[in-house]
């Protein structure tokens, strides 16, 4: 008899996600076919940890079972035909439904092969036991766990197994998955998982950018990644995706740190900024080459690196507010940010810190319109004009719109403040 699971499901989803996951084993049952919730849903059940992002697998054909749970609903319904698959969007939360499938690789790292198949097929494709549990969601059987791989004895012994020997050769995104799961959770990999690991650790060089990159976003977005990139080091792994990378005592204080200064949201970006830290310029490109980043990030790295370049000049201490502001508007925030974390010297820290906390933010009181309002022409002296009081607000000058106008006038007459430097 399969463990049966139904009082922990009804304890553990939220009492719509539950009634849901019931409609949808009941219209499945109605089409005869047979739901299963699947994947991180069920580890996190038995972890006790929430997660409501619902993956559920039919045996039979996803689309037609969501569109059926779609014409009774406030849902949302997503169809991606050529996959099989459909989300509905509740408001909240949503269901993934996939049809149940096959898959074969034709060489390592190729995308797979998909057929449909059974709910067998569809678990031994997943990346480890801890994964590749089920929950049946038919009305007869609700609650019976499909657990072909122990993936139980393995979530109470805490171990992330692979299901076959070939498993990374396949996909060596599934190193990466690994080295994640077990840092989060605060299991070790099973010893023959750990050995084929390290054998396989070159069949990166298999993978698109593309795909590293995404599992590596998926690292950066843990509560504490540095765990990862620490152990992706001990396995030879963060040298396969540039050899000179670090994932060492210097990345895991910076990350601290991080997490102490800034908001959960924008620390990603910085992460990946801090990653690249002590890379030259040269590794930095080969890097955002290899994993193909986007624009922006790309944008953020090498601003990151071009600043570090120049922080001599940022530590002095004499330095005015107004010169901090021209040495670093044109940067983005990440780069700056990073540097403030991660620079040696204590001064050009807190000139970095100035900035972010407060001299990005200030903005003369007096705008264009209201220099055109005291006459002066519209023209580059308007320009120059403006750039002369910001630089006096940076400095604390003028405070008030009086002030300014003062300014304004005295600069017109050439008297006391000279025209702006740059
Ligand atoms: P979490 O989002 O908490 O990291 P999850 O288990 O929901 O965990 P997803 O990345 O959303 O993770 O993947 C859903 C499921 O798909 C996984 O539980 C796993 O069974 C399977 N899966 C994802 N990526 C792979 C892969 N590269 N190889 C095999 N199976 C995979």
């Amino acid at each position: 008899m399969p463990e049966n699971l139904s009082s922990q499901l009804e304890e553990y989803l939220p009492p719509p996600v539950l009634a849901l996951a019931k409609i949808a084993g009941k219209e499945g049952s109605e089409l005869g076919q047979e739901l299963y919730l699947v994947g991180g849903v069920v580890r996190d059940l038995f972890l006790g940890r929430a997660n409501f992002d619902l993956d559920l697998v039919v045996e039979g054909d996803a689309i037609k079972l969501a569109q059926e749970l779609a014409k009774n609903s406030r849902a949302k319904l997503t169809v991606h035909t050529r996959f099989g698959t459909a989300k509905l969007n509740y408001p909240g939360f949503s269901l993934d439904l996939a049809t149940a499938r096959s898959e074969t690789y034709s060489k390592p790292g190729a995308l797979p092969t998909v057929k449909p198949g059974s709910l067998k097929d569809d678990l031994i494709r997943r990346d480890f036991s801890i994964n590749a549990m089920a929950l049946c969601l038919t009305p007869h059987r609700f609650g019976a766990l499909i657990d072909l791989y122990h993936g139980k004895d393995d979530l109470d012994n805490r171990l992330i197994r692979i299901l076959h020997p070939n498993s990374f050769i396949d996909d060596a995104t599934r190193i990466l998955r690994a080295m994640r799961y077990e840092q989060r959770l605060g299991f070790k990999l099973e010893a023959e998982t750990e050995k084929l690991l390290r054998r396989d650790v070159a069949m990166f060089d298999t993978i698109s950018g593309d795909r590293i990159r995404h599992e590596l976003e998926l690292i950066l977005k843990e509560a504490e990644p540095e765990r990862v990139l620490r152990r992706a080091e001990e396995l030879g792994v963060l040298s396969q995706l540039h050899p000179s990378l670090k994932g060492n005592g210097w990345l895991s204080q910076k990350f601290e740190q991080a997490r102490q200064s800034y908001k959960q949201t924008s620390l990603p970006p910085l992460y990946l900024c801090l990653l690249i830290y002590n890379l030259t310029d040269k590794e930095d490109e080969e890097f955002i080459l290899r994993l193909n980043f986007p624009k922006n990030s790309a944008q953020a790295m090498r601003y990151t690196l071009q600043l570090k370049a120049q922080l001599n000049s940022l530590a002095n201490s004499k330095l005015k507010p107004s010169d901090i502001y021209k040495s670093l508007h044109s940067y983005t925030t990440p780069a700056i940010q990073t540097n403030a974390l991660a620079s040696e010297s204590p001064i050009a820290s807190q000139h970095l810190q100035l900035y972010i906390a407060k001299l990005r933010y200030v903005k003369t009181l007096l705008s264009g319109e209201d220099l055109k309002r005291m006459k002066i022409p519209a023209g580059p002296q308007i320009g120059e004009i403006l750039s002369a009081l910001h630089k006096a607000r940076l400095n604390g000058e003028v405070r008030t719109r009086k002030e300014e106008k003062v300014l304004v006038y005295s600069w017109l007459k050439g008297n006391q403040v000279k025209p702006p430097a740059g």
